[in-house]
């Protein structure tokens, strides 16, 4: 579904991301883990094309992603993004923070969108907010939200970066319960966080990077007992 070839990214002298190869099929989810600077936050925006890249290139579901324009937005709404900052639309209700993606880029009549939104709404547990404003729900209830406004677009890909590192620990559960959730719905997810219990649990794929490189690869089995290179050893001992 998603295919990085050879993508090289360049903010002035460093070179935060280094020929970077990765594919995730369909229904797979790959945890990328890393140390702070490693380029994690790049590599998501870059496959968002939040962020350009200075060569190589990047298929979603076989297609390359353009630079810009409308066919840009069509490949952007295949690839749902979750921030650590929940990024709702702070004057808009939890259901219409939902429905404005399907309405405004997909052309949905309100009543459609309205339905789709409150059956998403009801799966990540919200549905009960719906007329609230963002601020008036907990870190965990917004983020809860942003995953349903992101799965209101069906994205083919899900990419998450650090969903929970700004939530307050008693939050961070029911975030990873519905991404959790996700994974055995079948969704492909490209995921970016600290929370080793979910790569351990969730994960068919750990990526590890450092430096602006995919150092290694493998199963979370196999990369948390047996990791082959110093820097994932040096980032796994450092972790309590
Ligand atoms: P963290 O775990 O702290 O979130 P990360 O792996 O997500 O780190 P990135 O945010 O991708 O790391 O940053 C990679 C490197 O690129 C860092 O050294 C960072 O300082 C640098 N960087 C990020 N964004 C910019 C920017 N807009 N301009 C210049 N340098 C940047
Ligand atoms: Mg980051």
């Amino acid at each position: 579904v998603v295919r990085l070839d050879k993508v090289n990214k360049h903010y002035g002298p460093l070179h935060v991301l280094q020929d970077i190869n990765l594919e995730v099929a369909k229904g797979e989810v790959v945890v990328v883990l890393g140390p702070s600077g490693s380029g994690k936050s790049t590599l998501c925006r870059a496959i968002n094309r939040l962020e350009t890249i200075d060569d190589g290139e990047i298929y979603i579901d076989g297609k390359k992603l353009p630079e810009e324009g409308k066919q840009l937005a069509n490949l952007r709404a295949d690839v749902g993004m979750v921030f650590q900052s929940f990024n709702l639309f702070a004057h808009k209700s939890i259901l219409e923070n939902v429905t404005l993606g399907p309405i405004k880029v997909k052309g949905m009549k309100k009543a459609e969108a309205d339905k789709l939104a409150m059956g998403l709404l009801e799966r990540v547990g919200v549905a009960n907010q719906k007329d609230k404003l963002p601020a008036q729900l907990s870190g965990g209830q917004q983020q809860r939200v942003a995953i349903a406004r992101a799965l209101a677009m069906r994205p083919k890909v899900m990419l998450f970066d650090e969903p929970t590192s700004a939530l307050d620990p008693e939050m961070i559960q029911e975030v990873l319960d519905t991404m959790v959730g996700l994974t055995q719905e079948g969704m492909t997810m490209i995921v970016v966080t600290h929370e080793m219990g979910f790569a351990r649990k969730a994960a068919d794929r750990v990526v590890f990077m450092a430096d602006g490189q995919i150092v290694e690869q493998a199963a979370p089995n196999e990369f948390f007992t047996n990791p082959q290179s110093e820097r994932a050893k040096d980032f796994l001992g450092k972790l309590i």
